[in-house]
């Protein structure tokens, strides 16, 4: 027997009526890419998002289409990230820092029509455009008075283009099953691959940030997504934004330390999310400004992701801003918020030292999410928070397969997707990542984290960066090489680094050799790119 409930499908245009109706005096706030500040509200936003469907349709988007984006996180970014979906179209968010050759792919295997693309991007889409198979118009994010002279063809205005157009659209009543967004990972590993959102996974992905186990958006916060809108849909947050009625700030191409500050202390951001390196800037840039108290800004949550967060980082935002740090796991796959970091009511009796050991793992699983570790063979292995393994996920936002690869079944048997991380899971359900099963360094039979080392040595008082990579050795097959990247003005030596290391990690996994380097090499995602040290690195040996 079925039940008796309405069957609403859970649609994006659902979130945007609901900010229109009910939140749509709360604020939405960008640093321009123009420059200067821009405020608007969701209810505007949702008027110009039916001008933008209307636009669309005349060019002749239909449901199943898709559009690309070249742009940085600002009110313009977020009405396409509401006007396609609810059109029943497909936005295809772009990550601007990859490739020319990663891009174009990237552009093309998605069939996007046309590509919307911030001021910033013109020059980089003027050199690549005559590669683009399909895209027959090109859309300037911007006003008339700031489109700037280019050699694109069949370029438009956006602000003119939605101009006369009317501010209500008729939204079609999708399946919630249907496409909504399309992401890339960044292809570390072959060509990039596309992951197909639906309506529904985004939804039931926005709804579970707003527990308040998870990142707990409400409409008391205001919220600054770092993580770019062209990164994972900024981790979820434009739309429980909108869905919880969070006031949203948004940086704009201003990826700076200072910025970040600026926007925390003036809009009084509560909740602020980004990978390690944005946090890192942030704090290099409060500690130019001198004896300050930031304990009196309303910041309350820091979301650290996209790789490991050091203890000394959490530490240190912590005591700087008197906030919380929230450390989560995911990835382009889980849409990507697999596990968030909260400690248990059962710790609260827990010593700064005991609670830290709690927060540096990646989290706990949200309700919709299923862990399991595996060996090999694909045996369980036991949640004890000692055994490792390749992490696997199932859930209503993972990836069941990947775009227009319908043959590649990415599933074990049981549905449950192969992270390609290795990792812990304790009684709890705290999952920490040991490694990515690439970077893991496998000496004599036995493996060593990278990430632990790192997580220790970004300690060290001169280091400002830190890495590990795994060097050939004759004897253990692999050793660790410590590379590091000092703090302005400091030059630690090889001993400074040894020495803070010893007794704070097991002998035998203390790195054969320590290097200086003055700039640490960046996935386009702004992790530390390892495959670019171990080319740096490739013809390195050990002294015996
Ligand atoms: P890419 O970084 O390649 O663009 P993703 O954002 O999908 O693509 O990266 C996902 C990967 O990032 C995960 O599989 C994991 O290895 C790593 N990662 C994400 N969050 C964390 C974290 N909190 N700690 C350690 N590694 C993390």
């Amino acid at each position: 027997m079925l039940g008796l409930m309405q069957n609403r499908q859970l649609l994006i245009s659902t979130v945007l009526e609901h900010a229109a109706h009910y939140n749509h005096d709360c604020e939405v706030v960008t640093k321009a890419v123009e420059g200067g500040i821009h405020r608007t509200s969701y209810g505007e936003i949702a008027k110009r998002a039916a001008k933008i469907a209307h636009a669309l349709t005349k060019m002749d988007i239909k449901i199943g289409d898709c559009v690309s984006s070249l742009a940085w996180n600002t009110y313009r970014h977020l009405e396409l990230y509401l006007a396609v979906p609810s059109m029943g179209a497909i936005l295809n968010t772009v990550n601007p820092r990859l490739f020319p050759e990663q891009l174009t792919y990237i552009i093309n295997h998605s069939d996007a029509k046309i590509l919307f693309l911030d001021l910033t991007f013109v020059p980089q889409i003027e050199a690549l455009y005559d590669q683009f198979s399909q895209v027959k118009q090109f859309i300037i994010m911007t006003d008339a008075a700031h489109m700037p002279k280019t050699t694109l063809p069949n370029v438009l205005c956006y602000e003119d283009m939605i101009a006369e157009e009317p501010d209500h659209f008729d939204w079609p009543e999708l399946d919630e099953n249907s496409a909504a967004g399309l992401c890339y990972t960044s292809g570390t590993t072959g060509e990039p691959k596309g992951v197909l959102y639906s309506h529904r996974s985004n939804i039931l992905h926005s709804y579970s940030i707003c527990c308040k186990d998870n990142i707990g958006l409400c409409g008391n916060d205001v919220v600054m997504p770092v993580v770019p809108m062209f990164h994972v849909n900024a981790w979820g947050t434009p739309y429980a934004a909108a869905m919880a009625g969070s006031k949203l700030v948004l940086p704009g191409a201003d990826m700076t330390g200072e910025n970040f500050y600026n926007l925390i202390k003036n809009e009084g951001c509560t909740v602020t999310l980004g990978v390690p390196t944005i946090w890192l800037a942030l704090l290099q840039y409060v500690g130019t400004l001198g004896e300050v108290d930031l304990s009196t800004l309303p910041i309350e949550r820091f979301v650290i992701g996209g790789s490991a967060a050091a203890p000394s980082l959490i530490e240190n935002l912590e005591k700087t801003f008197g906030a919380s740090v929230l450390h989560a796991w995911g990835m382009t796959e889980t849409s990507p918020l697999g596990t968030v970091n909260r400690p248990l009511r059962k710790y609260g009796n827990f010593s700064e030292k005991e609670k830290m050991a709690i927060k540096v793992k990646q989290g706990r699983p949200q309700f919709g999410v299923e862990l399991k570790i595996v060996d090999d063979d694909g045996n369980e292995l036991p949640r004890d928070g000692k055994a490792f393994g390749r992490l696997m996920i199932r859930g209503p936002w993972v990836a069941n397969a990947y775009f227009k690869q319908p043959d590649l079944n990415i599933l074990d048997k049981e549905g449950y997707f192969d992270t390609g991380d290795v990792s812990t899971l304790d009684q709890d359900g705290y999952m920490t990542i040991v490694d990515r099963s690439k970077d893991v360094i496998k000496s004599g039979g036995e493996w060593i984290s990278s990430i632990d080392l790192e997580n220790v040595a970004t300690g060290q008082p001169d280091v400002a960066e830190a890495a590990v990579i795994g060097i050939a050795h004759p004897k253990w097959q692999e050793r660790p090489l410590l590379i590091i990247v000092p703090k302005d003005g400091k030059s630690p030596t090889k001993e400074d680094i040894l020495n803070y290391l010893d007794g704070k990690i097991a002998k035998w996994w203390t790195p054969d050799d320590v290097v200086f380097i003055d700039k640490m090499p960046h996935t386009a995602t702004g992790k530390t790119q390892k495959r670019d040290l171990r080319e740096m690195f490739k013809d390195f040996k050990f002294k015996s």
